[in-house]
């Protein structure tokens, strides 16, 4: 059998996989957001807010990435550099403040 050229295993395309899925998931509840703000809710489910639905989705991206980081970013010193990227992109913010 040929082996796929991006030379992924099963595990690691599945991973990334589920990553594409929960970030989807952060977009779609940020479009909620900014449509109609973090204490809306859907009409069907008023005990859910906006609010909830965001610390969730961004609860599973931090899952997914957790694991990516103990896999195949083993590598990488990723929550070391959390600050120094904030405070680069403080420089192209405009309501923004170094905490
Ligand atoms: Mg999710």
């Amino acid at each position: 059998m040929t082996p796929h050229f991006n030379n992924l295993t099963p595990a690691e395309a599945e991973r990334l996989a589920m990553l594409a899925e929960e970030c989807a998931e952060v977009i779609q509840i940020v479009g909620k957001i900014l449509r109609h703000g973090y204490d809306s809710h859907h009409p069907d489910n008023p005990a859910t807010d906006n609010r909830d639905l965001l610390a969730k989705e961004i609860t599973d991206v931090a899952a997914v990435t957790r694991e990516m980081k103990r896999a195949e970013l083993s590598d990488y010193q990723l929550a070391d550099t959390f600050g120094t990227v904030w405070r680069r992109k403080l420089g192209f913010t405009h309501h923004q403040e170094e905490n």
